[in-house]
């Protein structure tokens, strides 16, 4: 017999009753707590009118907010993988991919749109982290790859927007090398002497740091975006260390020179304008001189 008994039931959880509250009317932002009606969040990029905390947003979005008037021309919308390797984790990658592609009306996690920035012709491709951890397969390396070529056809400069865990795994060594692949191209692309801006946005981690996030000529992270190769839990087992405050934080990498800049989102468009005129590009509709070729022309006298 036992010696205490419950005899009264214990209190209802809560957790389960259907709140009042209509569905995505509100949230509750992680940085400060207030609740913030979904559509001032929406007006502002997602970004909290409180604490300017970053919400994370969709590759779509981000394209509307960095193209003039929210339009761009898709490329390569239809690309997707053949799971190469027959992978199956806690269930099949086919069916996995399936799913994904039903649940976000996309191919695979990145898309490459080209339009105008502030008025100037540009390249941007943009990851989408809901598509299995916004990972870098071989479509996602190889659709950034041929969003490269176009801006070395066109001579524009490129943006890279990434929200990505890191390589995907269940294409194994085939998405490990779209690093080498990509990092390939983005050299083509210096060597003809045209601007790479890699922004990075909360998460940028794995493969895709360790390849062109961190190769931009400028790289430009949103504010306490998470930045880093290995995660801080296998750092602190393998080093046995404890890792200091705000460690693999955007904050943390500007300080350490890992990077150029940390810009608030409703900024970003006109900071990349700027840097791509200081670079040299020059708007369409004036002279149509390509992007990079300013430099080796004669000043007018
Ligand atoms: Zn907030």
């Amino acid at each position: 017999m036992a010696w205490f008994k419950k005899t009264r039931k214990p209190i209802e959880s809560t957790a389960d009753k259907p709140s009042r509250v209509p569905e995505g009317l509100w949230v509750k932002c992680p940085g400060c707590s207030q609740i913030i009606y979904n559509k001032d969040l929406d007006k502002n990029l997602q970004v909290c009118p409180k604490c300017s905390h970053h919400f994370r947003i969709s590759a779509a979005d981000r394209l509307r907010s960095l193209f003039d008037d929210g339009e761009w021309t898709e490329h390569f919308p239809n690309l997707t993988s053949n799971d190469p390797l027959k992978f199956t984790d806690t269930k099949p990658y086919r069916d996995r991919l399936r799913s994904t592609i039903e649940k976000t009306g996309m191919s695979d996690a990145v898309i490459v749109g080209t339009g105008r920035i502030d008025d100037l012709d540009a390249v941007v491709a943009a990851m989408e982290y809901s598509f299995i951890g916004g990972s870098m397969g071989v479509v996602v390396g190889e659709k950034i790859t041929r969003a490269i070529e176009i801006a070395l056809d066109r001579r524009q400069p490129i943006i890279i927007v990434s929200c990505s865990g890191g390589a995907r795994m269940m294409e194994g060594a085939l998405s490990l090398m779209q690093m080498a692949k990509v990092s390939a191209a983005l050299s083509r692309l210096d060597r003809a002497r045209l601007p790479f801006i890699s922004v990075l946005t909360d998460p940028t981690t794995g493969g895709v740091t360790a390849s062109f996030a961190m190769l931009g000529d400028l790289n430009i992270a949103e504010p306490k975006a998470l930045i880093g190769f290995a995660g801080p839990r296998v750092i602190e087992q393998t080093i046995r260390q404890k890792l200091p405050e705000g460690f693999q934080r955007s904050e943390f990498l500007l300080e350490h020179g890992m990077l150029d800049l940390i810009v608030d989102r409703r900024d970003l468009k006109t900071t990349i304008a700027r840097a791509l005129r200081f670079m040299g590009a020059q708007s369409t509709s004036a002279v149509p001189v390509p992007v990079g070729a300013s430099n080796t022309s004669e000043p007018p006298r």
